[in-house]
C-alpha cells in the first residue's frame, strides 16, 4: 500500500479524509505542520504523497511544503494542496508554489481525489484510471 501523509488541522476534515482513503492507502495524519515536520525528520516515514491543508495554525501548508522541498530526502514527494478557498487563479498559484495538484474542500467526490492522488503517485508511469 502506498503511504500518504495527511496534514489537516480540522478534526472533522481529517477524520473524513482518513475514512475515505484508509482502504486504499496507508494513512498517517497530523493536525499541524510542526508535528508533520517532526515526524518526517525523526522517523523512517517516507510518504509517497502529501495531502496538505493550506490553512494551518502556525506554519501554514505553503510554508510546510517549502520546508519539505528544501530537504533533499523529501523534495521529490508529490504534494496536493487542500483548500476551501476556491478562488480564481488559485490553481496556478498553488502550482507555482510547488504543489503538484489541487483539491477543493469540502471533498464531495472521493473518486476525483483518488484519481488525482493515483495520477501523481504513478506519474512517470501510466496514470491508473
Ligand atoms: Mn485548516
Amino acid at each position: 500500500m502506498k503511504k500518504v501523509l495527511v496534514v489537516e488541522d480540522n478534526e472533522d476534515s481529517r477524520e473524513l479524509l482518513c475514512a475515505m482513503l484508509e482502504d486504499s492507502y496507508e494513512i498517517t495524519s497530523c493536525a499541524d505542520a510542526r508535528s508533520a515536520l517532526a515526524l518526517l525528520e525523526s522517523t523512517t516515514l517516507l510518504p509517497d504523497l502529501l495531502l496538505l491543508d493550506i490553512s494551518l495554525p502556525g506554519i501554514d501548508g505553503i510554508q510546510l511544503l517549502h520546508r519539505i522541498r528544501s530537504s533533499e530526502a523529501l523534495a521529490g514527494i508529490p504534494a496536493v494542496a487542500l483548500t476551501a478557498h476556491a478562488m480564481k487563479g488559485d490553481e496556478s498559484r498553488f502550482r507555482s508554489l510547488g504543489f503538484d495538484g489541487y483539491v477543493t474542500k469540502p471533498i464531495v467526490d472521493e473518486s476525483q481525489l483518488i484519481r488525482v492522488m493515483e495520477y501523481l503517485i504513478h506519474r512517470g508511469g501510466k496514470p491508473t484510471s
